[in-house]
């Protein structure tokens, strides 16, 4: 409790606003970053939890990298544990299913925590409920923990199996494109026992220059990956999947990697979604239907500027929504968020070896992969906190686990 004097010199006390933080995603992470280097101004004023499934960011510009096998686990995560303590913040672990805007709380299991302003940053997941069969027989690219957990079986499976293998990726994005690129990298030294297939709906890597899609397509080709285009998945069974056009084709493994779905709970809730279930914000990164409550990352979608669902925007969002917490917190005026239109962005092929995309352009190279690398290791940096380095105060940061 802080405490305020009244006219008459006595005090009275008043009780701290308490901010939940929902998802240690991208964005969080500058929230987590802009508290603690403002202690301790905001301490009075504001009590501050993070409610997280998992205690490790996966950054994702290194996931093909991890898959791939450039980066170990521990390189390619920001450790929210660290990072959260040296803000002052009470980390626990936990998933949260439910949620409700107007009594401001979320839920996770049995447990509850009240609020009094909130942001939501907890990602996405390919939309495996949208195909029969999908949900049971594919691995989801994310959660990306769990994803990496299938991969590992797979890579431990291939040795047990007599006959050859054929591991498909339905998903012509850049995250597709890459997953396999980096799956077929990795297990270059069993290519003779492994089969593998790339399918999509539509075309290759849709929305990019032509130039990237022949480009990506060659790499695919070189790295013995057949590619599937105008083929949307439109049922899987064990073992099996089935095109719109009723042909079919048998697998060992199927990685699904195709765009963005949310969590059902958010549009349960009664916030303003967008007819695909995600919160629908304003540029002030808030819900136009709930003010107190604010999202940024995939689970956003602003209702004045369409942005796809890339990691670049939760990053550019991250500091907009540090400012705008603190603000709101004290009755300050609210900053906006403006995407830029166009982004450096880069595709990795599997090997040390990116194609990158700029204002229209499309070039690859091995500098273009130690440009990306460079990058992404200033993003893993910036949030590295030593765990020794911070003691957490009363209580703060330690990780209380509860799933
Ligand atoms: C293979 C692949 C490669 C990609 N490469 C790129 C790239 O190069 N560049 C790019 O811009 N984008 C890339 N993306 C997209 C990028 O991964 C996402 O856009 C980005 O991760 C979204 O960040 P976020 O902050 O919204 O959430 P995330 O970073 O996904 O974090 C979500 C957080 O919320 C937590 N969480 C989830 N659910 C709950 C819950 N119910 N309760 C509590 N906590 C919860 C999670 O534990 C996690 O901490 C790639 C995606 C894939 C699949």
């Amino acid at each position: 409790m802080a405490t305020s004097p009244l006219p008459t010199g006595k005090s009275y006390s008043v009780r701290k606003q308490r901010l939940l933080l929902i998802g240690g995603g991208h964005a969080h992470l500058f929230v987590l970053e802009a508290l603690r280097k403002r202690q301790p101004a905001w301490r009075d004023q504001l009590e501050v939890s993070l409610v997280t499934r998992d205690l490790r960011t996966p950054y994702s510009g290194m996931l093909p990298g991890l898959i791939a096998g450039h980066y170990r686990c521990a390189e390619a995560h920001v450790d929210l544990q660290p990072l959260a303590a040296a803000a002052g913040v009470a980390l626990a672990q936990a998933t949260v299913d439910r949620f409700d805007p107007v009594r401001r709380r979320a839920y996770a299991g049995g447990r509850e925590w009240p609020f009094d302003m909130v942001s939501l940053d907890i990602g996405s997941t390919p939309p495996l409920a949208e195909v029969p069969g999908a949900a049971t027989y594919a691995l989801g690219v994310k959660p990306i923990e769990e994803f990496l957990g299938s991969w590992r079986d797979l890579q431990g499976r291939m040795d047990t199996l007599a006959r050859p293998v054929h591991v498909v990726i339905a998903g012509g994005g850049a995250g597709g494109v890459e997953v396999a690129l980096a799956m077929a990298w990795r297990l270059a030294a069993w290519r003779h026992r492994v089969r593998w297939s790339l399918v999509t709906s539509g075309e290759l890597l849709p929305g990019y220059p032509r130039r990237t899609a022949r480009l990506a397509a060659r790499h695919l080709a070189d790295a013995g990956i057949g590619l599937k285009t105008g083929a949307a998945v439109s049922a899987v069974e064990e073992g099996k999947l089935y095109f719109a056009d009723g042909s079919g084709a048998g697998f060992d493994g199927l990685v699904w990697a195709t765009g963005a779905a949310p969590q059902p709970w958010v549009a349960a809730s009664g916030l303003s979604c967008s007819d695909d279930g995600f919160v629908l914000i304003n540029r002030q990164l808030q819900s136009v239907s709930h003010p107190h409550v604010f999202a940024a990352g995939d689970i956003a979608s602003s209702q004045q500027d369409y942005r796809p669902k890339a990691g670049v925007f939760a990053v550019r969002q991250g500091p907009v929504l540090a400012d705008n917490l603190l603000r709101y917190a004290s009755g300050q005026r609210l900053s906006a968020y403006r995407p830029q239109r166009d982004y450096l962005s880069l595709i990795s092929t599997g090997r040390r070896h990116a194609i990158a995309n700029w204002h229209g352009l499309a070039f690859e190279g091995d500098w273009v992969w130690r440009l990306k690398d460079r990058i992404d290791m200033r993003f893993i940096e910036r949030f590295s906190i030593p765990s020794g380095s911070v003691r957490p105060e009363s209580g703060q940061g330690q990780a209380q686990r509860r799933r």
